[in-house]
């Protein structure tokens, strides 16, 4: 088959591969769609240690059945799916309490960080076990289904904040993951709804998605800004979606006392921790992982459009275009969203 392997650091190649094998309780899926995350771009560097070449990476997909192994009941060659991102163990302690995303052993599929390595579906086919796929609706399309997975990392954030109707929240980071915060929380029924990121593109369009205010962290006295509507107080939650010291601060400064901060964001290892504000002022802080069982309502909530993926998709371009789509976003002067690769 034909795949994008990242066969060295930086050096992605377009080339013939063999075709996965499949093991009993796993089904051989022809990938129609997926999409370029903002993790295979800062992986393949090297500086995540998690796509360690060689590797095909690619985790948020879809496809079709095109053969089952011989334990698989439910699934059958033609089925239109996706499929969670995290390969969990079924018999581990964290799955059997209902936090598969925590469990040990749990791989990430397109993903190889030295102790596995899972190809992923930048590439003509993809193996992958019957208990993570799941059934696409009728009217959603393959590319639509390719951007389940990050809708699915944006909801858990949103599940796990508690979220009130009326609360008023801000996001900070306003790609991918933090505008599908933004639509979910429009659709929670927050009241005040702020985005912060230093892109003019992602903030039109996060007022596009239901922001009511944007504001670039460049502005002064953003926090004087962020009072004045709401409350005098800050927002109820924050949501920390990039991932680095600037902004999990800025997000400690807004949010009111007594508030929740859920950090989603996580691309540097450690950061400076302003103590006493979050002592003193009794915030919550959570940190939100993946996907916990979040497909199934988001692949009803996009068929029912009351999650809008096309906004996001930026470009859906061949696979064999795949390594200068990732040089672009690396670079990502043009305010790109999700670019989506079709086999
Ligand atoms: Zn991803």
């Amino acid at each position: 088959m034909k795949a994008l392997v990242l066969i060295k650091y930086n050096e992605l190649v377009y080339m013939d591969v063999p075709d996965p094998d499949i093991m009993e309780d796993e089904v051989l899926v022809k990938v129609k769609a997926c999409g370029i995350c903002g993790s295979d771009i800062h992986g393949m560097d090297g500086s995540t240690g998690r796509r360690i070449p060689p590797l095909i990476m690619g985790h948020e997909a879809s496809g079709i059945i095109i053969k089952t192994g011989k334990n698989v009941r439910d699934w059958n060659s033609g089925d239109r799916v996706t499929f969670d991102s995290t390969v969990y163990p079924l018999n581990d302690w964290y799955t059997l309490r209902g936090s598969y995303n925590l469990s040990d052993k749990r791989e990430v599929i397109g993903v190889s960080p030295g102790n596995y390595r899972r190809n992923g579906a930048f590439a003509e086919f993809v193996a992958v076990p019957q208990h993570i796929l799941y059934r696409l609706p009728e009217n959603v399309t393959f590319e639509q289904a390719a951007m389940a997975e990050p809708v699915a990392v944006a909801l858990h954030a949103v599940n796990l904040s508690l979220v009130q109707l009326g609360d008023s929240c801000v996001v900070t980071g306003a790609g991918t993951i933090g505008g599908f915060i933004l639509q979910l929380l429009k659709l929670a029924g927050v009241n005040q709804l702020i985005a912060i990121d230093n892109s003019r593109v992602n903030l039109e369009r996060s007022r596009k998605l239901g922001a009511d205010h944007t504001f670039d962290p460049s502005e002064t006295r953003i926090q004087d800004k962020v009072r004045a509507i709401t409350n005098n107080r800050g927002p109820d939650i924050a949501f920390e979606a990039v991932g680095i010291g600037a902004t999990v601060v800025m997000c400690i400064d807004l949010v009111r006392k007594g508030g929740r901060i859920v950090l989603v964001g996580n691309l540097s290892e450690y950061i400076e921790f302003p103590l006493q504000k979050v002592v003193t002022r009794e915030l919550k802080i959570s940190g939100s992982c993946a996907i916990n069982g979040e497909y199934a309502t988001v692949l009803e909530l996009i068929g029912k459009k009351k999650v809008n993926v096309d906004q996001q998709i930026s470009a859906i371009a061949p696979l064999s275009e795949g390594p200068g789509w990732f040089n672009r976003l690396r670079n990502n002067t043009e305010g790109l969203n999700k670019v989506i690769l079709v086999p």
